[in-house]
């Protein structure tokens, strides 16, 4: 797989007058319109998932898109790094030859993923020393002036270590200038997903990108693609308009939001949806009815923390029946209450799907499902990338239950806000073409011959999409 071209459709940096340097559009921009592609400028796979995907281009085997990958090759050198084959390692090598030897060199023990990181920058800084860069790593904000003590205390124990990773020698020898580097890791590092978006692989630092300021209700989103960010409008964007991601998830309370705003990025926010509110904040605590009794909510409110609290402990003993009647029953109490865009109603909902996908109940796991869906409609712009994935999940389910009709609907829903969020280069766009393909083709089928074909399928050892 090519790493794809670095690409600015005229992106503009500024001075902002409380936020520090900003983006802003340097035309107008349609939506769905790719703003910004970037190639990272350091990137690490989270050892929690080293032996899963490629520490290259971040494939794993079983990936639709990618037939070829069977097995991951291991590193001879340090047994930790993994590639897809012999044409990943070997691009790989320049980042990694240093990174190999450092591994080495603290085995058995192993090196958090921030030192490994930081690793790579300064490897890295090496090998750029000529280049002139547009935004330089150095100057990304830090915000240790506003660490607690803890987390001061945190960041000195791995700069003191780092040179058992680094060499003492190679090390830059002023203890503020590492610290910078590992604080602005905390600040700056971007998750990256797997091909499916759903899960949390690795992290990546993209200079240009962290210029990207706040809003809790953005007119951006950052996805990756494989280690590539890009960014993409969310709603047609004036020319000069200041381009904003949210840090957070939109689908938090104002309370929530600004509470992780100011406790992991160290700003109060002051964005037009935290000030003067909207509908959306509205419908995250809507209840059933108008004129609803106030001890009623308040009940209610109370009465579903605690049960979410209980609820957590059955999943974790996997105590699944038990899970199915306290998540239920707590619905029961709720529907009475608070609307399903509520979010102490939206995560029992999930709970509900979740623990009914277990069971294999499917039927019913498709019920909570489609009302989640209906709620994240209300509550998320209509161009979101959770809410294009959450699309792609109730299709597939719907697929699953041979609702095939209204499948082809909701995945061509689902294609259409992901192709606008997540581009038509992505894994999960051509998986999702390729389901919208099938279900055509079994709507001119009887329901006998759509199950003989699934069967001669999996007979067949070709892989059937999987909900949740
Ligand atoms: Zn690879
Ligand atoms: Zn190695
Ligand atoms: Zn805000």
């Amino acid at each position: 797989m090519a790493l794809l071209e670095e690409y600015s459709a005229g992106v503009e940096i500024i001075q902002t007058i409380n936020k520090g340097r900003g983006l802003i559009a340097g035309k107008r921009m349609e939506t769905g319109q790719l703003i910004l592609r970037q190639h990272p400028y350091a990137y690490v796979i989270m050892a929690t998932h080293a032996q899963t995907v490629c520490h290259y281009c971040l494939a794993c085997p079983g990936q639709p898109d990618r037939p070829l990958v069977k097995q991951l090759l291991k590193c001879g050198g340090c047994k930790f790094a993994r590639y897809c084959n012999k044409e990943c390692q070997k691009k790989a090598w320049t980042d990694h030859r240093p990174e190999c030897a450092a591994i080495k060199r603290v085995f058995p023990g192993q090196p958090v993923d921030q030192t490994r990181m930081v690793g790579r920058i300064l490897w890295k800084r090496d090998q750029n020393l000529a280049k002139e860069e547009e935004v330089k790593i150095e100057d990304l904000v830090d915000h240790l002036s506003k660490r607690t003590k803890e987390e001061r205390g945190d960041l000195d124990e791995k700069v003191y270590s780092f040179g058992d990773y680094f060499t003492y020698d190679a090390m830059p020898e002023s203890d503020d200038e590492m610290l910078h580097l590992f604080a602005i890791i905390d600040c700056n590092a971007v998750g990256l997903n797997d091909h499916k978006g759903l899960q949390s692989i690795g992290v990546g630092i993209y200079p240009m990108m962290s210029l990207l300021n706040h809003d809790c209700n953005p007119n951006c989103v950052a996805t990756n693609n494989g280690v590539n960010l890009e960014l993409r409008a969310l709603r047609p964007i004036e020319k000069d308009e200041e381009l904003c991601i949210s840090y957070v998830d939109s689908m938090e309370t104002r309370e929530d939001r600004r509470e992780k705003l100011s406790s992991q990025y160290y700003f109060d926010c002051e964005c037009n949806l935290c000030f003067n509110g909207g509908e959306s904040e509205d419908l995250k605590h809507a209840t059933a009815a108008e004129n609803m009794k106030e001890e009623s909510v308040k009940y209610i409110n109370q009465f579903s923390k605690d049960m979410l609290k209980r609820i957590n402990k059955t999943k974790e003993r996997q105590n699944w029946e038990r899970m199915s009647n306290q998540v239920l029953g707590t619905l029961a109490q709720q529907d009475c209450v608070i609307a399903d865009t509520n979010v102490l109603k939206l995560s029992i909902l999930n709970l509900a799907v979740e623990v009914q996908s277990f069971l294999r109940r499917q039927d019913s796991a498709l019920q909570y499902a489609e009302r989640v869906a209906a709620a994240y409609e209300k509550l998320l712009p209509k161009i979101h990338p959770t809410l294009g994935m959450y699309l792609m999940r109730v299709g597939i389910l719907q697929w699953q239950l041979q609702k095939n009709e209204i499948a082809h609907q909701t995945l061509g829903k689902a294609a259409s806000i992901i192709s606008k969020t997540f581009g038509e280069d992505h894994s999960l766009f051509k998986e999702l073409l390729g389901l919208i393909h099938q279900c055509r083709m079994e709507s001119h089928m009887s329901k006998n011959s759509q199950r003989e074909m699934r069967m001669a399928k999996k007979r067949a050892g070709l892989r059937l999409p999987e909900a949740f």
